[in-house]
């Protein structure tokens, strides 16, 4: 489904002089792993180490390669610019080659001229064959610049909705080009506005009516959960693009204001049964804001957003609730 081309990143891994390279892999990529490794050594002439961890974003690297390796390769994602690594990231977009003309089509009857266009970092090569699409059938378009976080305009990411929000006022609803429907939920909660996904992985283009209802009964009944919570845990993120010490410390200011307490806890890898023994009441994650809602299965203590928390201590009411975002200012 994707096209991955590696003489651009061999080619900057030779310039680097890079003798030891990790090479980091999407979950959906990661039985191609060898072909990629064995493409890029052939390639750059350097040794290769595939990274088995997952990776789900540029902010997503193991502290423990920068003492090990030259440089790094990431496949499917693109660069956060705010973000400063101690050792070079080479980027590896993925071409989508599933073609989106017929679905675009059929999207022009579920959306609202101005129309925003967006797409996550999997997708980003689809968005201008897509503006010109619409302008082509006469729509007009906007296309939003995010803050330092965001790469390329019309980009999201799962923790960012800035180059949504920056044209909010001038659109009547939003096209997104991306699988599963996370990113249209985090853009809609974030806007207010109507938001229709194109996924190459299905043939219909969606609206997420459907998924927003089931999302906030589950993430309701979470915070509900949470209330007789008298001790909470607040988890900082190790990795780099996800440390948020300032933001954890003032979350923990704000449950002391309210009479409870909370300890900060910190984390590289997210994983359940890390919390399970810590014996807090429940946990508030300031790390990657998909964690707590796309595994809300795993956590056998109520794992909460910030601003979930600050739902159950009264300081923001249900109605604005949205989804967690990192931007530049926090980072
Ligand atoms: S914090 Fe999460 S959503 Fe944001 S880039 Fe990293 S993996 Fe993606």
């Amino acid at each position: 489904m994707f096209d991955i081309d590696l003489t651009s990143a061999a080619m900057e891994v030779k310039r680097l002089k890079a003798r030891i390279v990790a090479l980091q892999v999407p979950e959906g990529l990661k039985k191609r792993s060898y072909q990629f490794a064995s493409e890029l050594e052939n390639k750059a002439g350097a040794e290769v180490l595939v990274v088995a961890e997952p990776c789900f974003g540029a902010c997503d690297v193991p502290s423990s390669l920068f003492d090990m390796v030259d440089a790094i390769v990431q496949i499917g994602h693109s660069p956060i610019p705010s973000l400063k690594f101690p050792k070079p990231l080479i980027f590896v977009p993925a071409r989508s080659k599933v073609p989106l003309a017929d679905q675009l089509k059929k999207s022009v009857g579920m959306i609202q001229e101005p129309v925003g266009v967006l797409a996550t970092s999997q997708h980003l090569t689809e968005l201008d064959e897509v503006i010109e699409g619409l302008e082509s059938m006469g729509l007009k378009v906007r296309v939003g610049e995010g803050d330092s976080r965001i790469s390329h305009a019309g980009e999201v990411l799962g923790c960012n909705y800035t180059a949504a929000m920056s044209v909010s006022k001038e659109v009547n609803s939003y096209l997104l080009i991306g699988s599963g429907t996370f990113h249209a939920l985090g853009v809609h909660l974030a806007t207010g506005k109507k938001v229709v996904v194109l996924d190459p992985n299905l043939e219909e283009p969606r609206e997420i009516d459907q998924i927003k209802d089931k999302i906030l009964r589950q993430r309701h009944a979470v915070i509900e959960r949470a209330e007789k919570a008298r001790v909470f845990g607040i988890v900082v993120g190790e990795k780099v693009g996800q440390r948020r010490l300032r933001r954890a410390r003032e979350l923990r200011r704000l449950v002391r204001w309210k009479k409870k307490d909370a300890a900060l806890i910190l984390m590289d890898k997210f994983e359940p049964e890390k919390l399970k023994y810590l014996g807090f009441d429940a946990y508030v994650s300031t790390a990657c804001p998909r964690i707590a809602i796309d595994d809300v299965a795993l956590f056998e203590k109520p794992l909460l957003t910030p601003q979930e928390l600050e739902i159950l201590l009264g300081v923001r009411k249900w109605e604005n609730y949205t989804f967690d975002q990192m931007t530049e200012d926090e980072l």
